[in-house]
């Protein structure tokens, strides 16, 4: 656990947050500022500042394999997924979320 990172804080509870899932390796909440009707966050208990840090499948499979199931869990069939990794892609929390968002419709390519 990173001690000064915030979601290393949700993740371990020091921070009380509506947990939407929660399992051994992961947990998801939704966004602080969501940009669509829907709009949570899985991030891994374990702190891991980007993508770039994920060299397990492992790793890899915790964050994304829960999304379609807590996208069923809500009723959701339709969702944009996104990591931004890095400042310049928008990252601004530098512990590795999964954006999920729904309920509006997206343009492409992201801005
Ligand atoms: P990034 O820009 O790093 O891809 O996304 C960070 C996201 O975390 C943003 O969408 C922001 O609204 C969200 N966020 C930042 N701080 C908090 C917080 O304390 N609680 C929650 N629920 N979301 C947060
Ligand atoms: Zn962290």
């Amino acid at each position: 656990m990173a001690t000064d990172c915030i979601f290393c804080k949700l993740a371990n509870n020091e921070i009380p947050t509506n947990l939407i899932y929660e399992d051994d390796n992961v947990v998801a909440f939704n966004d602080l500022a969501p940009q669509a009707p829907t709009h949570f966050l899985v991030i891994p208990k374990k702190h891991y500042s980007s993508l770039n840090e994920i060299s397990s499948q492992e790793e890899f499979g915790n964050i994304f394999s829960v999304v379609p199931k807590i996208c069923a869990k809500l009723g959701i069939k339709e969702y944009r997924t996104v990591i931004n990794t890095g400042a310049s892609a928008g990252q601004t929390v530098f512990h590795i979320h999964v954006h999920v968002m729904a309920g509006r419709e997206f343009g492409w390519p992201a801005g």
